[in-house]
């Protein structure tokens, strides 16, 4: 294993934040995987699945069982892991810009769309390296001007050539489940069967300003209907979020199993040599992003929940109820349709409107930015 330290561009005199690399293989012996943790700061599951998958590849390339690269960023996001605040972390936004965390990566497809063409022919594994090159020289003529565009910038570099891309985040409280774009789902089902991931969320572009995992899978699926069959471009990039359940879920028994079923992804991918055990079956099917319904309180009250993360509800099923002492007001919150209640809110209090929990349909029922901001 190598170290690698990317150091950020300071923010105030006398500050100087790092991130930190782990690298695994050998670049170019076979495919890339990239698995960073955190990216949200206050979403600590995956730090520690990063930690027990470290173990594991270093066992392997003991072994001499890494066929591929692995790059692991156990801790994506040192800017937000300073944002104390009297012990409460907060994660999500940077204090700075006030922007998310996880958005605002770039737009691969619009900057390559023009100036790629005469780079590309009818061999797609040549045009597969000629975008990858292109992406990075789109990289390296960005010049950050601030430490959150600078550590975007770093975590671009270290995973744009990623063939798999694993971004470990988790909801306030969640059952286990993947954000992936459409045309990438038959890559990363193998990896929702060995996670046990209770839904999937699939969609082609979430709408909104452009997250970790869409700026590094959007790009292959929207140059090939681009490029149409005249130019063959191949799904290079199989980049999902992966949210590990919730906040609160940070347990060594936990980590440890996803940290296998991470590996045993890897080995089914052939980046890691050795034999796997058989894929389980899925848990889930994957459904559309635009057939999950958001629930939201009626007004401010006491938040209490009659459906848990994972839970199978249906429409017309009381999943919540909001109380107001004051007023002797008790407001049933319904499904209004049939799916898998996947993530709620951690908070009990409600102020009006606050978003409750999430249910994930089969049905698209929405359309536009599909994502939080
Ligand atoms: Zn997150």
């Amino acid at each position: 294993m190598q170290t690698h330290f990317h150091p950020l561009l300071s923010p105030a005199l006398g500050t100087q934040r790092t991130l930190t690399s782990f690298h695994f293989g050998t670049p170019g012996a076979g495919e890339k995987a990239y698995v960073q943790a955190s990216l949200h700061a206050d979403e600590l599951p995956g730090m520690l699945v990063a930690h027990h998958l470290r173990g594991l590849l270093e066992a392997a390339e003991a072994r001499g069982e890494i066929a591929g690269e692995v790059v692991l960023v156990p801790l994506a996001n040192p800017i937000g892991l300073n944002q104390t605040t009297m012990h409460y972390q907060l994660g999500r936004f940077e204090q700075a810009s006030m922007e998310n965390f996880n958005r605002n990566y770039p737009d691969f497809f619009s900057l390559l769309k023009d100036k790629i063409e005469p780079s590309l022919g009818h061999d797609a594994a040549a045009n597969k390296r000629a975008i990858r090159l292109a992406m990075r020289e789109a990289l390296m003529a960005e010049l950050p001007a601030t430490e959150l565009q600078c550590m975007r910038h770093t975590l671009m570099l270290l995973s744009h050539d990623a063939d798999v891309v694993l971004d470990l985040h988790c909801d306030f409280e969640a059952a286990l489940h993947m954000y992936v774009e459409q045309p990438l789902l038959d890559q990363l089902m193998p990896l929702a069967s060995c996670l046990g991931a209770k839904a999937v969320l699939w969609a082609k572009g979430s709408g909104g300003s452009i997250s970790f995992d869409e700026a590094l899978s959007g790009p292959w699926w929207r140059l090939a209907e681009h490029f149409g069959s005249t130019f063959p471009v191949p799904m290079a990039c199989a980049s999902t979020t992966v949210e590990l359940r919730g906040q609160a879920d940070v347990s060594s028994a936990l980590a440890e199993q996803d940290a296998q079923a991470i590996f045993r992804f890897l080995q089914h991918r052939g980046i890691v040599a050795g034999t796997a055990p058989p894929l389980p079956d899925a848990v889930c099917e994957a459904t559309p992003l635009a057939g999950t319904e958001a629930l939201h309180a009626p007004h401010p009250g006491v938040v209490a929940f009659l459906a848990a993360p994972g839970d199978h509800v249906v429409a017309g099923q009381v999943l919540a109820q909001v109380v107001d002492p004051l007023s002797n007001r008790t407001t049933p919150v319904h499904a209004s349709i049939d799916g898998v209640l996947y993530a709620r809110h951690s908070l009990r209090w409600a102020t009006a409107n606050l978003e409750l929990c999430r249910v994930a349909g089969k049905t698209p029922i929405r359309a536009g930015n599909l994502l939080s901001p």
